[in-house]
């Protein structure tokens, strides 16, 4: 008889939480916490999402998304998660770039930046002073019209070097380009500014786990292989989720599948007002990613000086739509040492990134696509050689990934590694006015993407669904006029 996934799930909760990303995990963290009953469901075999990791024989363990991320993980995690988190947050200190414009190392902070700029780049410290304060200046709800080029345009005219080193890292972070607006550029750059980029010690595994320990201690039902196929919204609000053939009952879900994928997937698009409809439409999806993953054999390290994260380049001008080329002259090599896992065995591993668009590779036949991801690595390897001498003869293991990869596990349309673009947050903070008790968390745009920022949405999105349920479970008042 085939294993029933939901045999510890109740007929009925407060909350469904559809998908065990980092916003689906905290956002059943926040109302676990607040007192609701609730069920978490994912279709994988494991919970985390795009925040994920894999074992290969010999003790390799590669991270999928554990590049960077802002030092605000810190802070979220000690509040939405536990101390045990947060303490685990470290720095990654050799942050370098090589490409034809510059070669440099840097902490990736305020103050090394200003030092970059003003001593390498030969910009004013009162154009880099500016330029810093204006992007901290930036919020969430500021005209949105300025577009990052028109920001960079202002305060560096004709700066392409300066330019690509502004940029290059968020556009890899986020998939950010120089159209989008600029405040989803200032917000997510001087984030990272503030102190620098940090890693989780432990590794991914470890990160997840923990989470996991901590959602079942606060009374969360957690089911894996548990794929969720249609949200019941009939008379306009939520009533049930379909999954693995069974109807859960519940006041309300948090859906941190693509945001596309819920409104004409799981929910239906003749549950939505029209205008509403036509708007979704116009929402476009991010870039995924290829990558290649590459363990050193046992005894074999490589020299911290290489860098933690290296963004490198064979390209002589920066430009986005280069990134999403097939012809590759851009990658982002994750170097990660034995210190990543110290309670692990001592491993040197590599993860070189690379954007990438879902149709290169979707269409291809099955010779073809094996075939492309055999050039992938053979051109990764040669690539890589320049920093890691001699790389073939070093590994233990290689092997490639392809947003046909990132698909197949997340269910993300076009395998999306940041969701949707930035027109996808009004479309998900509106959901709740088309449908009663509908909610989505998850990447959207570009500030709510990343580990922090789908952290941070899954907070928000909690406790408005909070909020919601209490307001149901109100007596109605009644007026005496
Ligand atoms: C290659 C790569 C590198 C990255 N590097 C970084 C980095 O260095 N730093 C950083 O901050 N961010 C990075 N990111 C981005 C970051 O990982 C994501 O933005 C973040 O993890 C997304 O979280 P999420 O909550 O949006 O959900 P996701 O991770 O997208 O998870 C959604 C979950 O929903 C589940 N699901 C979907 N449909 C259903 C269904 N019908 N029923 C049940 N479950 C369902 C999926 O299986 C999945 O587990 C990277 C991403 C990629 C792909």
């Amino acid at each position: 008889m085939p294993r029933d996934f939901l045999q510890h799930a109740k007929a009925e909760y407060d909350v469904v939480v559809i998908g065990s990303g980092l916003a689906g995990l905290t956002a059943a963290n926040v109302l676990a916490r607040a007192g609701r009953s609730v069920l978490l469901l994912e279709q994988h075999y494991k919970l985390g999402g795009m925040a994920t990791w894999f074992k290969r024989p010999g003790g390799h363990i590669f991270d999928i998304s554990l590049h960077g991320f802002p030092y605000g993980m810190v802070k979220s995690c000690r509040r939405y998660w536990t101390k045990e988190i947060a303490d685990s947050i470290v720095q990654l200190k050799n942050i370098r770039f090589d490409n034809p414009m510059f070669s440099l190392t840097t902490t990736f902070n305020r103050d090394d930046f200003i030092r970059l700029l003003t001593s390498d780049f030969k910009v004013s410290p009162e154009s880099a002073s500016a330029f810093f304060d204006t992007a901290r200046g930036m919020n969430f709800y500021d005209d949105q019209s300025m577009t990052t080029r028109e920001l960079f345009d202002k305060f560096f005219p004709g700066r392409e070097d300066v330019i690509r080193l502004l940029m290059e890292p968020i556009t890899y972070a986020n998939g950010s380009t120089l159209e989008d607006p600029a405040i989803s550029y200032g917000i997510v750059f001087s984030n990272f500014m503030s102190k620098g980029v940090f890693t989780f010690e432990g590794g991914t595994d470890k990160f997840i786990g923990l989470m996991e320990q901590e959602l079942r201690k606060n009374g969360v039902d957690v089911c894996i292989r548990a794929d969720v196929t249609r949200v019941d919204c009939r008379g306009g609000r939520v009533r049930a989720v379909e999954v693995n053939g069974r109807t859960i009952r519940c006041g309300a879900v948090v859906s941190n599948a693509n945001l596309n994928a819920t409104i004409f997937g799981l929910v239906g698009e003749e549950y939505f007002d029209k205008s509403f409809v036509d708007e979704a439409r116009t929402v476009r999806l991010n870039n995924s990613s290829t990558q290649v993953y590459m363990a050193l054999k046992p005894e074999e390290r490589i020299d911290e000086s290489t860098g933690d994260l290296l963004f490198s380049s064979t390209a002589p001008l920066f430009r986005t739509e280069m990134l999403l080329s097939r012809n590759i002259t851009s990658r982002t090599y994750s170097f990660y040492y034995p210190r990543t896992r110290p309670e692990g065995r001592p491993r040197c591993l590599i993860v070189s990134s690379t954007n990438a668009n879902f149709d290169d590779w979707a269409k291809l036949s099955k010779e073809e696509y094996e075939a492309s991801k055999q050039n992938l690595i053979a051109t990764t390897l040669d690539a890589l050689d320049k920093y890691v001498p001699n790389v073939r003869e070093r590994l233990a293991h290689v092997e490639a990934s392809t947003p046909v990869t990132f698909h197949h596990y997340t269910k993300h349309i076009n395998g999306a590694s940041f969701g949707t673009k930035f027109e996808g947050l009004a479309v998900s903070r509106a959901l709740p006015q088309q449908v009663t008790g509908l909610y989505h968390a998850g990447s959207v745009g570009i500030i709510m993407s990343g580990w922090l920022g789908a952290m941070n949405y899954g907070v928000i999105v909690a406790n408005e669904v909070d909020a919601q349920l209490m307001k149901a479970a109100k007596p109605a008042l009644t007026t005496t006029t």
